[in-house]
């Protein structure tokens, strides 16, 4: 029985999440999602949003379990016997700050981390770009899965432009 852990700040959620999470929940036997408190990023949705869209999203994944944690990765996967945390990979430049982080949670618990190639046609999509554009009142439904697009859509469109 492996047991994964996909951390992240879902800040909000986006098609490129939802892809890795899809691939991740196929090569483990349970996959929990890891809502991080992020005590360096300001944080646009709370956590029980970010709970409830992450919910929407994998109604179809019968083995995901969405959780929320603060501290560092390692205790969390310590404390709940994960077997290997997931990470996905959008560009070279996402390269050097995953590899150093997966070097750190290595030698502080032993711990892999299996990075997961982004989809060609969604290595553009992020949170900021997602919160930018719905910033000047442009859809989101290339971005972000349907299901929570308007709930995305409304949180920012009022704010510019
Ligand atoms: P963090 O602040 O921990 O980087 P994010 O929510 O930005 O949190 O990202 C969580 C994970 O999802 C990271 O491993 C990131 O590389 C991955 N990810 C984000 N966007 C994409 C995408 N478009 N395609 C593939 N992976 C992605």
């Amino acid at each position: 029985m492996k047991k994964a852990l996909f951390p992240g700040s879902f800040d909000p959620p986006t098609l490129g999440h939802l892809d890795i999470i899809e691939r991740a929940s196929y090569i483990c036997d349970e996959l929990y999602i890891g809502i991080a408190d992020n005590i360096n990023k300001e944080e646009y949705f709370t956590v029980k949003e970010k709970k409830f869209m992450l919910g929407q999203i994998t109604k179809h994944l019968s083995n995901v379990k969405i959780v929320h944690f603060s501290g560092l990765v390692v205790d969390y996967v310590k404390r709940h016997e994960i077997d290997f945390i997931i990470r996905g990979l959008r560009a070279f430049s996402d390269f050097e700050h995953e590899f150093r982080m997966g070097l750190a949670n290595r030698r502080l618990e032993e711990i892999e981390t299996i990075f997961l190639m982004a989809d060609q046609n969604l290595t553009h999509i992020s949170s900021t770009l997602i919160r930018e554009i719905a910033g000047y009142r442009r859809r989101l439904l290339d971005f972000v899965p349907s299901e929570i697009e308007e709930l995305i859509y409304d949180r920012f469109s009022h704010h510019s432009a």
